[in-house]
């Protein structure tokens, strides 16, 4: 029999340093293979009554609404999955997964193939309420695809 070490999801497989996109980014701190699960976006939680009564004061930008309402802040006690900056056409996604007792987790993975010292970027998607607007979160990640804002494509866009 042979004994493997399997890699392990790992906060090390990125590291946070200046981005030229916006504040602090997070970098591939190797090569990543398409799929790779870079680890879990920790912060604090809300759930969806507890989110509405906050006044979040545009801090949108470290809030992930999961699809059972709950609202994770990356602002609070998160970890380096929070640095992920926006793009438009992003090599990283967040999939909901199970974790211990069935609660609802997001997992960030890459989409493809990342090199070692490529900045990650995830979509945020922005979803924002009538007061505010595409032009309150412009993106200016550069890809030819950009649209222009951190809010979501219109459905059917
Ligand atoms: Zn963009």
């Amino acid at each position: 029999m042979t004994a493997t070490r399997a890699l392990a999801p790992s906060l090390s497989l990125l590291e946070v340093r200046p981005s030229g996109v916006h504040g602090l980014g997070a970098f591939a701190a190797a090569d990543l293979p398409a799929g790779t699960k870079l680890g879990i976006y920790a912060g604090r939680r809300f759930t969806a009554v507890q989110a509405a009564a906050m006044d979040w004061d545009r801090a949108l930008t470290y809030l992930f609404g999961l699809s059972d309402g709950t609202l994770i802040d990356g602002g609070r006690r998160g970890n380096k999955m929070r640095h992920l900056n926006h793009a438009c056409e992003p090599n990283c996604e967040a999939r909901e997964v199970h974790g211990a007792r069935g609660r609802l987790q997001l997992a960030i993975h890459t989409l493809r193939d990342v090199r070692a010292g490529e900045e990650l970027f995830l979509d945020y998607a922005l979803t924002v309420d009538d007061a505010e607007g595409p032009t309150d979160y412009p993106c200016h990640c550069g890809s030819l695809r950009c649209r222009g804002t951190m809010v979501a494509a219109p459905a059917g866009a």
